[in-house]
C-alpha cells in the first residue's frame, strides 16, 4: 500500500492572503483521500493536486473557526455531480469534527457579545454545520438536479461529531478512537486554542507509517504524546513577535505555538520530520521558508521542512 501527505493550502487565520491558500491538508492512502481541514481555496486545491473527488471518502474538522471550515460548502458541493458510480451514489462524504461544546462562552472586559446569532444553537458542532450546509443550500440541491443529472442529494454527506469524556482532573488524555477499519486508524486528542473548545488534533496510522496533525494549539502536553514516534508532525505556527510588532494582539499567546517552541514540541514527540504549516503571519514575502524551518527547527534533532502548498511527502519519507 501507499500513504502520501499533501499540504492544500498553509495559510493561518481567516483574512485571505495573496500566495498562500487557506489551511488544509490530504492524506491519501492507496486510492482513498482523507482531507483535514478545508480552508479558503481548498476545493480548488485539491484538484491542483491531481486529486480525483470520487475518491474523497471523508473530511476531518480540527475546529470550527471559518479558516479551518470556509470551503466546506464547496468540498461537498462542487464535486456533487461526480459522486455516483454504476450502483448509484457512492458511499456519502464523512466529515468528522467537534460536537456542540457544553456552553457559548461569555464575554469578558475585552468583548461583549452585543448580539448572538442563532441564540437556539449559539454553538453548533460538525454535525449541526454539515445539516446547516444542506438546508442553507436547499435550492441548490433540490433545484438542480431537475437541469442537469445529480446523485440522491441525500446521499451526499454525513456529518459525525467526536465526543470526548470529560476531561481527567489530572493526568493525561486517552485519545479518542475516531475511525478505524482494518487499514487506517485515526485518533484524536482535544488541544488549547483559546475559546474554541474543543479543538483538535488528529493522529492518522497505516501500515506505511504515522501522520499527526495538530491544529491549532499552544504547546500542548496531550498533542505530544498522541505524536510519539510518528513520522510527520504537521504543526501549526506562529511567530508572535511578529504579530505583537504589527499590532496583532489579542488573546494569540493563549491560541498558538510560537516558532521558538514547535521544535521542542517536535524533540519530545520523538517524530522523523515535523513540516510547518498554518503560518502566522500567512503573507509568504513576511518570513521566508528558509527562516521558518531555521527558527522551528531549533531543538529537534529531525528535519524540519517548512510547509508549502502544494508540498508531498510519502510515508514513510525515505528522500535525501
Ligand atoms: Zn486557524
Amino acid at each position: 500500500m501507499t500513504t502520501e501527505l499533501v499540504l492544500l493550502g498553509t495559510a493561518g487565520a481567516p483574512m485571505p492572503v495573496a500566495g498562500r491558500a487557506g489551511i488544509s491538508s490530504a492524506l491519501i492512502v492507496d486510492e482513498r483521500i482523507f482531507v483535514i481541514d478545508c480552508g479558503r481555496g481548498s476545493p480548488s486545491a485539491f484538484v491542483d493536486a491531481g486529486l480525483d473527488f470520487t475518491r474523497l471518502e471523508a473530511v476531518f474538522i480540527t475546529h470550527l473557526h471559518a479558516d479551518h471550515t470556509g470551503d466546506l460548502p464547496g468540498m461537498l458541493l462542487y464535486p456533487w455531480g461526480v459522486r455516483s458510480g454504476a450502483k448509484g451514489p457512492l458511499a456519502p462524504i464523512r466529515v468528522y469534527g467537534p460536537s456542540q461544546p457544553e456552553e457559548l462562552p461569555t464575554g469578558d472586559a475585552n468583548f461583549r457579545r452585543e448580539t448572538t446569532i442563532d441564540p437556539s444553537l449559539p454553538a453548533p458542532g460538525a454535525t449541526d454545520l454539515v445539516e446547516k450546509i444542506l438546508v442553507a443550500y436547499a435550492y441548490h440541491l433540490n433545484v438542480m438536479p431537475l437541469d442537469a443529472l445529480m446523485p440522491d442529494a441525500g446521499e451526499l454527506v454525513r456529518g459525525i461529531d467526536i465526543r470526548f469524556p470529560a476531561r481527567p482532573a489530572s493526568g493525561s488524555q486517552t485519545p479518542v478512537a475516531v475511525f478505524e477499519d482494518g487499514t487506517v486508524q485515526v485518533k484524536a486528542v482535544a488541544v488549547t486554542h483559546g475559546r474554541a473548545v474543543p479543538a483538535l488534533a488528529y493522529r492518522f496510522d497505516t501500515a506505511d507509517g504515522s501522520v499527526v496533525f495538530s491544529g491549532d494549539t499552544t504547546v500542548n502536553e496531550d498533542l505530544i504524546a498522541l505524536a510519539q514516534g510518528a513520522d510527520i508532525l504537521v504543526h501549526s505556527v506562529a511567530d508572535l513577535n511578529y504579530l505583537a510588532r504589527h499590532g496583532i494582539v489579542g488573546r494569540m499567546a493563549a491560541l498558538h505555538t510560537d516558532v521558538s517552541e514547535v521544535g521542542a514540541v517536535a524533540e519530545r514527540a520523538h517524530v522523523h520530520e515535523l513540516i510547518l504549516n498554518h503560518y502566522l503571519p500567512a503573507e509568504p514575502e513576511a518570513i521566508t521558508d528558509a527562516e521558518w524551518a531555521a527558527r522551528a527547527g531549533q531543538g529537534f534533532a529531525g528535519r524540519t521542512t517548512a510547509g508549502r502548498d502544494g508540498l508531498r511527502r510519502a510515508v514513510p519519507y525515505v528522500g535525501a
